[in-house]
């Protein structure tokens, strides 16, 4: 039942009491309260229209973000280049070996895993810290 029904509804039992609201103080409150009510439910019929109406809009532009989105997401492959041939792009992959300091498993890693700066040891599992600075070239154990 929408809030109308159900004011409606009030109203006809307050209607089948046959109290007269000239006489009966309670019968005129009443009388006004279901006036009010009853332009609640109407004000809220229209609200319920309006939002509807809305609604359609929102549906259209909730499409046009998707176009929007859609594009974007073309654009960013065509930027980065995410295609599935990147045959070209094989010369610029840099792979890096380096010795796992716990177990001594040589590594192959490339720019990606040197960028998060550390490495869980696929042989033992040991994760550790990745630094290619020449300056820590061991020259530091020699004292
Ligand atoms: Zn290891």
């Amino acid at each position: 039942m929408t809030i109308t029904e159900k004011v409606a509804y009030i109203q006809g039992l307050f209607d089948g009491m046959g109290l007269d609201k000239s006489k009966e103080p309670q019968a005129k409150v009443l009388s006004e309260v279901l006036d009010v009510l009853r332009e609640i439910g109407d004000e809220i019929d229209m609200l319920d229209a309006t939002l509807d109406e809305h609604g359609k809009e929102f549906d259209g532009v909730e499409d046009a973000i998707n176009d929007l989105t859609e594009g974007l997401t073309e654009l960013e492959d065509e930027v980065y280049g995410v295609d599935d041939d990147d045959d070209e792009d094989d010369d610029d992959d840099d792979f890096f070996q380096v010795e796992c300091p716990n177990c001594g498993e040589e590594l192959t890693i490339d720019e990606d895993v040197l960028e998060a700066g550390s490495i869980d040891c696929p042989k033992c599992g040991q994760k550790f810290a990745l630094s290619f600075d020449e300056d820590e070239d061991e020259e530091d154990g020699d004292d």
